[in-house]
């Protein structure tokens, strides 16, 4: 293999090792998973995915319509008496056979992961998937044990739960998703979002292998309009929802006046606070990983960096020269750290933003890296200049593009942090525990990392608050919005 440079650091070279796609299934067709068995679409009618990368088509996919939602529902409804009638130990061993399974067949999880969604390999292999895994070993040792989640109270399952996820990462969603709900004995009818369904069909096999009654679960693929069809079916209990504000907006305003439970997990603009007596180097490295992770598209991305004055012009300094060391290019490259971005119509967003950014006065870096000419990339890219009112600081990107500020107060930071109609997460980078706790007092936002940032745990929650949304995903909070007291 020939060695190639570095295209952004002149010092180094790196030798590219593509993750091999031998042995990986994916079939040219996918159908809908309803009743235990791959079925038909109603109209026939399919879609593609493609791989954003080359954009080239992976496989078509089942295109569910009215009909086919019906379906699934009643396929759930059918099922719900028996499941959440079953031993709560045997529901926990199903719910441990399909962690395991996707143990067994991570690498291909990984590597479809990264063909289908554009994130990089490195990623998909050592965070999505063992995570994914991680998440139903978790709920399955909840299952028999929701008295001691619930002490002195009896929490029944909710019945038939919708669940709709985004495109970013597509199968630990279906895991946030799918796990408390079957641990808690509710029947589930999930969608993928339409550019990365494939790992959720893939899901859906090792789901019927793991032998879980028919109709427990049903993943079926569709567009907004599919998801809109499950939003408002009368006979669905719960709409468990991650995506977009807008959309969350929309779903809240289409369940308002029905029996329906809904938790929402939706957009950020966080803040990633770097104190001038942070371990500078340490926190560099964070706020790389905080913005730049699975290319900026992280609900909880850290987008906004506010640095101390006195330590600005060092901070942005070591960013500059460590965001020039990033290989951006095949998702499947092992070396690579930022890879493709998911769709033309993301790169259309993230582009038009940073026209936005400059136009309104932003100082702009990129560092000066060669994008592969085919698929959909955008290079590692930073604003300084900024204020409050500009777009860029208060609107969600969902890319690579970090908009920076500067402090010299810790009340001026907690003032301009919270200042965005967004509350899921921030970061704070200081050696002083005393301004820490501080902090987690004074910002609103659902999470916050300390000398760290997108940590995830299953046994933790996560969540937001304001436009953010609200309910919880993992941990035992990640239980409550799937139960019911008598
Ligand atoms: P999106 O456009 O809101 O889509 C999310 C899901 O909803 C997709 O499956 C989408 O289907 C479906 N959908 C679209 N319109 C719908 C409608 N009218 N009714 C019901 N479902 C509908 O969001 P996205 O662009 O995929 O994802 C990015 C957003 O998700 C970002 O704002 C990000 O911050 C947020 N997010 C939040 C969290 C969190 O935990 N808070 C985690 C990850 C992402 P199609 O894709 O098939 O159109
Ligand atoms: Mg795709």
């Amino acid at each position: 293999m020939t060695k190639r440079k570095n295209p952004f650091a002149a010092s180094w070279t790196y030798e590219p090792a593509p993750e091999s796609t031998d042995h990986i299934q994916i079939k040219k067709k996918y159908d809908l998973f309803i009743n235990g068995e791959f079925i038909k679409p109603q109209n026939n009618k399919y879609f593609e995915t493609v791989n954003p990368a080359n954009d080239e088509k992976i496989a078509e996919v089942a295109l569910a319509e009215s009909e086919d939602v019906n379906k699934a529902v009643k396929a759930a409804r059918n099922a719900f008496k028996g499941w959440s009638a079953l031993e709560p130990k045997e529901r926990g061993k199903y719910i441990y056979r399909i962690a395991r399974l996707i143990q067994e067949r991570a690498r291909e999880f990984a590597v479809i992961e990264s063909l289908d969604g554009g994130k990089p390999i490195r990623e998909s292999r050592d965070i999505d998937i063992p995570l994914a895994a991680n998440h139903f070993f978790y709920y399955a040792g909840w299952a028999d044990k929701l008295e001691y989640a619930f002490p002195n109270r009896k929490a029944k399952p909710l019945g038939v739960a919708g669940q709709i996820i985004p495109w970013n990462f597509p199968l630990l969603m279906a895991a946030w998703k799918l796990a408390p709900a079957l641990a808690t004995g509710n029947t589930v009818v999930l969608k993928p979002a339409e550019t990365t369904p494939l790992t959720a069909l893939k899901l859906a096999e090792i789901i019927r292998d793991s032998g879980i009654p028919k109709g427990v679960v049903n993943i079926i693929t569709g567009a907004g309009k599919t998801g809109a069809e499950i939003v408002n079916h009368p006979d669905i209990d719960k709409i468990s929802f991650t995506g977009s504000t807008a959309v969350g907006k929309y779903i809240q305003k289409a369940v308002a006046g029905t029996p329906k439970k809904i938790t929402l997990e939706l957009g950020g603009k966080s803040a990633n606070i770097i104190f001038e007596d942070a371990a500078i180097d340490q926190a560099v490295n964070g706020v790389i990983d905080a913005i730049f992770f699975n290319q900026g598209h992280v609900c909880c991305a850290g987008s906004r960096l506010f640095i101390q004055e006195s330590v600005a012009d060092t901070v942005i300094q070591k960013l500059k020269d460590r965001m020039s060391t990033l290989i951006v290019g095949d998702p499947l490259d092992k070396n690579t750290d930022i890879g493709a971005i998911n769709s033309k119509r993301q790169l259309k967003t993230i582009e038009n933003y940073i026209k936005i950014g400059i136009n309104e006065g932003g100082e702009i870096y990129q560092t000066d890296c060669k994008l592969p000419k085919k698929g959909n990339w955008c290079a590692p890219t930073l604003f300084l200049n900024l204020s409050q009112s500009h777009k860029i600081v208060q609107e969600e990107i969902f890319g690579p593009v970090l908009a920076i500020q500067t402090f010299r107060t810790i009340d001026e930071v907690v003032e301009k942090a919270n200042n965005t109609p967004y509350g899921l997460a921030a970061g704070v980078w200081t050696q002083k525990g005393a301004k820490i706790f501080y902090l987690t007092q004074k910002l609103k936002a659902g999470v916050i990392w300390a000398n760290t940032f997108n940590k995830f745990d299953a046994t933790s929650p996560f969540g937001g608050y304001k436009e953010s949304g609200f309910g919880r995903e993992g941990g035992l909070h990640g239980l409550k919005p799937y139960v019911k007291f008598e």
